[in-house]
């Protein structure tokens, strides 16, 4: 064996470009050039301690954007699913009664990972677009007593914001794990982790916190590391595996850290940047101009006959607006003209919804009216220039 078979590939060849874009899709965000740029520093090992102490804080940026005094809080190396795989899979064994609240594409991905690692699961289920009652999840609970109940706070698919206030008591009540998703929320809509009951949060980088996609930030209370840490059997996963991640993040309270994988330094350095950016701002003023932009949003899409997917104003997401797909019209063929003549990215459905919505997301940097004004133009133009059906 002593020549090569398989030939340099020219592509490699040639510079990599990439073309700037409005990212206005549901994810992900553009990433502003200021968390871009922290992301370019140099690599140094993932257990020197200059690392370590930019974990840190991460996890007090991680606190604070959650609410939450939890020690166990960190970021798991990967995208929002590995954090959705991480709280189930720790917080479940198999065998064990899991309740999914389904109202999009989230509960259903959760209810399916559950049903992957030998869980019982059950769902309740509403039409995309709706959401549900505490007497319906109290007569769930009651009926199938789970040892773990999931909401996703912004269902991106729908573009429902579900309200959290009274769930996680209630969970409690019934002596059950409350976890959230606030991949799509977070930053852009109030949570209070400990104030709510939230028992597992988690979230991705590349939404309202404008870091690139790959770092996960999530926390678990007191009562979801006391059922973890007294499992019988070992979680399904080793790199998701929470002792390990608890120590290798500095949450175990053990005096050194053992090398668990190779932590992603550039994606820590982002994501502590958009950290920064959001502490700079304020919680407070994120939700409120998030909301403020949503509404000039929403008021100028009616005001063009468009209308909006989640009837009820208290319901919808203010990071992710669904719109009712435009009647005649393909959804398709607008998204592309959008891209094309716009060099703008809304999305379709997904999940439950496809077909039904087009998606436009305003997270972060991009919540503005004027990304509000540009998207408004791009869908005039759009409907003016596809092709209507005259059925
Ligand atoms: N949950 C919600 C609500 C989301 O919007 C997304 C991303 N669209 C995810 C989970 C999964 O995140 P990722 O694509 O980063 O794995």
């Amino acid at each position: 064996m002593s020549s090569i078979s398989v030939p340099p590939p020219k592509c490699l060849q040639k510079p990599l470009t990439v073309p700037y874009r409005h990212m206005f899709g549901p994810g992900p965000s553009n990433v502003p050039s200021r968390i871009l740029e922290a992301g370019a520093n140099p690599v140094i090992g993932h257990m020197h301690p200059e690392i370590f102490e930019i974990m840190n804080d991460i996890k007090s940026g991680i606190q604070y954007m959650f609410q939450t005094q939890n020690k166990m809080t960190l970021a798991v190396s990967g995208t929002g699913h590995s954090a959705m795989e991480c709280a189930i899979f720790n917080a479940v064994e198999p065998g064990e009664s899991v309740l999914v609240a389904v109202n999009g594409i989230w509960g259903e991905r959760a209810a399916e990972m559950a049903e992957r690692i030998g869980a019982r699961v059950n769902t309740i289920v509403a039409p995309p677009g709706g959401c549900f009652t505490i007497e319906e999840m109290e007569k769930a609970l009651s009926k199938h007593r789970p040892v773990l109940l999931f909401v996703a706070h912004g269902e991106s698919s729908t573009g429902v914001l579900h309200p959290l206030d009274g769930i996680g008591q209630l969970c409690h009540k019934y002596n059950c794990l409350f976890l959230v998703d606030c991949v799509a929320s977070i930053g852009g809509a109030p949570v209070y982790m400990d104030q709510q009951g939230i028992d597992i949060l988690y979230t991705g980088s590349q939404k309202v916190l404008n870091a690139p996609p790959g770092t996960a930030p999530i926390s678990f209370s007191e009562r979801a590391c006391q059922k973890i840490f007294s499992r019988r059997t070992k979680p399904v996963s080793f790199y998701l595996d929470l002792s390990w991640l608890a120590n290798y993040w500095g949450c175990d309270g053990k005096p050194s850290r053992v090398y668990h994988h190779t932590g992603p330094v550039t994606a820590f350095y982002s994501l502590r940047e958009s950290l920064s950016v959001l502490v700079e701002e304020g919680l407070e003023n994120s939700w409120e101009r998030h909301l403020k932009v949503a509404e000039y949003f929403h008021a100028g899409l009616e005001s063009m006959g468009l209308k909006l997917f989640v009837k009820e104003k208290r319901l919808r997401l203010p990071t992710v607006t669904t719109i009712v797909a435009p009647y005649g019209y393909d959804w398709k063929e607008i998204t592309s003209y959008i891209m094309k003549t716009h060099n703008l990215e809304i999305s379709g459905g997904l999940g439950p919804s496809v077909g039904l919505v087009l998606r436009v997301g305003l997270m972060g940097c991009n919540s503005s009216r004027e990304n509000v004004d540009m998207v408004l133009a791009a869908l005039k133009d759009a409907l003016k220039h596809c092709h209507k059906s005259k059925v």
